[in-house]
Formats: structure tokens, sequence, C-alpha cells
């Protein structure tokens, strides 16, 4: 009997056998720009994509092929390619795909760097990106319904971790004949399957919850052979490759993704239990509370509400430059998804580029906190929390 392999099995196994050399139980790092081919006929069928193999690093290389293949097989997908980043890949893709004259709905909650390129990138080449409310799915659908090329999603959204109803707006693009690509940076294809949902690609920051460590930036894109194929074609040309190094940080931590999304997720949600009454607190966004907006859609769409939530303070943004350099266990940096908590104010990480007025307009308070939980114990998160925020008591 066969069945599907489990996530949490596919995470430390898929990709690895194909890829080792010398009886060794680890994948290696191939640092070789190019490959030696004695048999010339069997080179040139290589390089015509004849025969399997790699020629130059730009284009493929072991170590990155085989983080591509584990990636893909957690997602489900046909096909992955990766990139030097996640903004590589999310600009390849639209750069591929994307022609003078055409348009792009996506939404306004998009990662501050995305939001760059629909404002400062794509209009140079006469392409239109519409940005609706996160919130209004019947805004989405009627202006996918006007026409457009490309819907971009990301669920759970930077910072406000919002929630889209992903077989809904597939729904509506598909009826337009549209690719739809969905930024699963947030929820890790441990808590949601975007492909599955109907989405046509989905892409990650590797640098986040993949790799887990906070050491390595990358990128990866999966789904159907076709359309990854013309990234994947995008991507060599134009030279965004990932790192053989960073392929294998990234690769030895996904080995543990399973786990860690699983205590981040447990951490949060019991941190956002106990802030909940914490009389210091103004707001508090997390998709696992029975209060926020799209509760249902997330429990319907996802496996688990995901390591990370944000939070305001009552004092604004002086109280949060008091209780945030008290955190004992929490780095104050601009990222999430390592193994360390991680905190930092939405005005000076996800949204720096943003004036006061977009982030209004965004419904993100100015002095917004987002909270990345990483694998340390409950109780000591907890009490460092509280202890921080005892400062504002006096
Ligand atoms: N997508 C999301 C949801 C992100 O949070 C980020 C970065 O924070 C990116 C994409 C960009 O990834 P990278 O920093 O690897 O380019």
């Amino acid at each position: 009997m066969t069945r599907k392999v489990n996530r949490a099995t596919a995470a430390v196994w898929a990709g690895e056998k194909d890829y080792r050399a010398h009886g060794a139980t680890q994948v290696p790092v191939v640092n070789s720009v190019s490959y030696d081919y004695t048999d010339l006929t069997h080179w040139y069928d290589v390089a015509t994509g004849e025969a399997a193999g790699h020629i130059y690093s730009r284009n493929t290389n072991p170590t990155v092929a085989s983080f591509e293949d584990k990636v893909r097989q957690l997602e489900g997908a046909e096909a992955a390619t990766s990139f030097a980043t996640g903004m590589a890949a999310i600009s390849n893709t639209f750069y591929t795909f994307l022609k003078p004259g055409e348009r792009v709905v996506s939404i306004k909650d998009s990662y501050g760097g995305t939001n760059r390129i629909f404002s400062d990138f794509l209009p140079h080449m006469n392409i239109e990106a519409v940005l609706c409310d996160t919130d209004d799915h019947e805004a989405l659908e009627e202006e996918i319904k006007k026409g457009c090329k490309l819907v971009h999603l990301e669920s759970p959204t930077n910072p406000t971790v919002k929630i889209v109803d992903i077989k809904r707006i597939v729904k509506a693009a598909h009826e337009e004949g549209a690719i739809v690509v969905v930024d699963n940076t947030f929820a890790t294809p441990i808590l949601q399957s975007p492909l599955t949902l109907g989405a046509d690609l989905v892409i990650h920051s590797a640098t986040k919850f993949l790799g887990g460590h906070a050491d390595a930036l990358g990128g990866v894109l999966c789904g159907e052979s076709k359309l990854v194929g013309e990234v994947y074609h995008y991507r060599e040309i134009n030279g965004a490759t990932l790192d053989p190094h960073a392929a294998y940080l990234l690769l030895r931590g996904l080995k543990t993704l399973d786990l860690r999304v699983r205590k981040q997720t447990e951490n949060a949600e019991k941190l956002v239990e106990y802030l909940q009454t914490h009389p210091e607190i103004a707001d508090l966004f997390y998709p696992g509370l029975k209060n926020h907006p799209h509760h249902d859609i997330a429990t319907e769409q996802m496996r688990g509400y995901g390591g990370i939530f944000s939070f305001s303070l009552k004092g604004g943004m002086e109280a949060v430059r008091k209780v945030l350099p008290r955190l004992k266990y929490a780095n104050r940096a601009a990222n999430l998804g390592a193994v360390e908590t991680t905190v930092g104010p939405a005005n000076t990480t996800s949204h720096v580029e943003s004036t006061e007025e977009e982030l209004v307009n965004l419904g993100i308070p100015s002095s917004l906190v987002r909270y990345s939980a990483g694998i340390e114990d409950f109780d000591d998160l907890k009490d460092d929390l509280e202890n921080a925020l005892s400062i504002l008591e006096n």
C-alpha cells in the first residue's frame, strides 16, 4: 500500500538521496561554477536539455536542486525553482508574466517590498497594479473581472496577519484566465497548501521560516512545470541565483520545519491568550483570535494559525521604545520566522518605506509591533514579556 508522505517526514527526507555523494548521509555543498564533461556528445545533450545534469551554476547546481526538490515536495508541486532572495522570487515572477498594458490585481497589505514593486517599478513598464483592501473580497473579484493577467495574494499578511480566502479569489481569477500567485511565507507548507486551494504558483521568502535560523537569504517558487519553467528561464538569464552555501543552510533548516512551526504556533497562541487581557495592550492581531474578522476562513484553509502576531500599546511608540529594549529573549530585528523570537515595530521593519498616511490607510497602528515567536520555552517568553511590559505600570 502506498500513501502520501507526511510533511514532517518529507521535511527530513524529501530531496535528499538523489543529491548525496561518496556514500555521505548529507547533501554536500557543491562549490563549482561549472561541470567537466569528457564525453562531448553527453555534454551537448545536457546543454540542450536532452539529458539530466548540470552545466553552469547560474542555471542549476546540485545543492540548490536538492533544496528546490525538498520544497517542491512539501508544497505538493510539479516543479520548483529558487532565487537569491524572496524578493527575487516575487519580482522575477512578475517580470516573467506581466507585459506592458496588462493589469495585476493584489491586496494593499502585501509585504512592503512587494508593494514597492507595484508602486515604483511596474508603472515604468506601463503595467497597472490595482491594490484592493485585503478585507474586501468583493472589490478583489470586481477588479479581477475588469481584466487582469496575474493576481498576487499574501495570506496571512505582514504585519497585521489578515487572511484572504484563497479558494474564492482563485475562482474569480481563473474565470478571467489570470494566474494566481500566493506568497506562503507566513503560513509555510506545514500550515497551508495554496496549490491544493487552487493557486497556480506559491512563493516563499525562504529567508524566514523555511531556513528558520536567520543565517541565509533565499526565495523559492513552486507550481506546475510549464509556469515554473518560464520563471526559471527569466531567472537563469537575469541571474538572481541562489548560492549553494545558502541552499545548504536552508536545506538543513528545512529538516526541522515541522517541529519549529508547531512550537512557534503553540507559543504564539499562548502568548496571544496572555496578552488579550493585559491592561497595556491597545490592539492585538492574530488569526487564531475568535474576533479576528477572518478567523473562520483561517480555520478552513490553514492547519494552524502560525507563529506571528502583532500588537500595539496604549502608550504608543513611546511605550514601545521603553518595552522592547527590556526583552531578554528576543532579537529586535527586521526578520521573522527564526528559532529565536524576533520583534520589531512595523514602521521600522516591513513598512519602513511607508508614510504615516499610508500606514493609516492600511489600518496599521503607527506603534504596531510584530512579534515572531521563536522555539523557546513558553513560560520564559511570557515572563519576559510580562517583565518588559511592567515598566509601563509606573
Ligand atoms: N514575502 C514576505 C511575506 C516577507 O515577509 C518578506 C520579507 O520580510 C519577503 C517576501 C521578502 O523576502 P526576502 O527578504 O527574502 O527578499
